[in-house]
């Protein structure tokens, strides 16, 4: 977990070298000033966009370097990659060419490097093929991890709402909405590689992350006493001490019976009634009185077994 983001400006990008200039527009002409740039750098910007960068490169630095020239007809804020590994290439003041359409006026660019075990059929409509895919998937997977912590760092230093309408979105989506040219991006690679992620689960992973400092998926889930069964790791060790507190009543299930006993736990719940189990907790007689120090333990799942024991 964690990104490392470094400067990396690439300062002899047309774009970038405008906003230069333009951040000097007290002395400049009146007609030279820009307010397209001027107000992006007075007011920061109102938004993000995730970009991905539509040819086989998994290295941010080549991608900086193609930018940083004084031919580049396009510019971003910043390029990710898998691993990590976050070059920032202006200021996030700055006003850069990412989108093709008025989203630069309002939007960070943000590109993400694609896998090397691809490639675009320029003979057929630019349409991704994958010559790898388990490989394929792990990239997307880092590159979308990286890209959700990203925006959840900016989304906090600029004081954005990720689930606001229109602050974060995507190439594809400022199409659609008429700020931006016609690109399929990031989608394009998600759908080709048939991964459940969408700008809406992006968004949302956006805030989970900005909430919690962790990404959902990160803590197993167990809907059902069957799900912790049918977990090959720990299901057997764990599987005994929630049958026997369902059994005693100590734990409530939220419907079903059997096997298809709503428990709605995170693994973290689990884990802590099983080592209340084995501790004896839960064998004596009268109502359970746990002592337990609640400020040593997660706030949210020292809640949690609380409620229940209390029920
Ligand atoms: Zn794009």
């Amino acid at each position: 977990m964690g990104y490392i983001l470094t400067q990396y400006y690439t300062t002899k990008n047309p774009a970038y070298i405008e906003n230069v200039v333009q951040s000097d527009y007290q002395t400049l002409d009146y007609g030279r000033r820009d307010s397209r740039y001027i107000n992006f750098q007075k007011n920061g910007a109102q938004g993000l966009t995730l970009h991905s960068i539509g040819c086989a490169q998994p290295k941010a630095k080549p991608i900086a370097d193609n930018f940083n020239k004084s031919t580049a007809q396009a510019s971003v804020h910043a390029v990710l990659q898998s691993d990590g590994t976050v070059l920032q290439l202006c200021p996030w003041n700055y006003r850069m060419w990412h989108v093709g359409g008025s989203a630069n006026n309002t939007h960070i660019g943000v590109e993400m490097c694609e896998p090397a075990c691809i490639w675009y059929d320029a003979n057929n409509g630019y349409k991704v093929h994958i010559n790898d895919v388990p490989a394929a998937t792990e990239y997307v997977r880092g590159t979308y991890r990286v890209a959700v912590e990203l925006f959840a760092d900016l989304c906090r230093q600029l004081k954005l709402d990720p689930l606001n309408d229109g602050v974060i979105i995507s190439h594809s989506e400022a199409y659609k909405r008429g700020l931006g040219s016609n690109h399929g991006d990031p989608e394009h690679l998600w759908k080709a590689l048939n991964l459940n992620y969408t700008m809406d689960t992006f968004r949302h992973a956006v805030d989970y992350y900005m909430r919690h400092g962790t990404h959902e998926e990160e803590e197993m889930r167990y809907n059902t006493l069957g799900d912790i069964k049918a977990d090959k790791n720990n299901g057997k060790y764990y599987a005994p001490a929630i049958e026997k507190l369902l059994a005693k009543g100590l734990l409530t299930g939220k419907g079903g019976t059997g096997d298809e006993t709503i428990i709605d736990l995170g693994e973290d719940a689990v884990r802590l009634l099983v080592v209340l189990a084995r501790a004896g907790v839960f064998d004596k007689q009268d109502t359970p009185k746990v002592d337990i120090d609640y400020t040593k333990l997660g706030k949210a799942v020292a809640e949690e077994i609380f409620q229940r024991l209390s029920n």
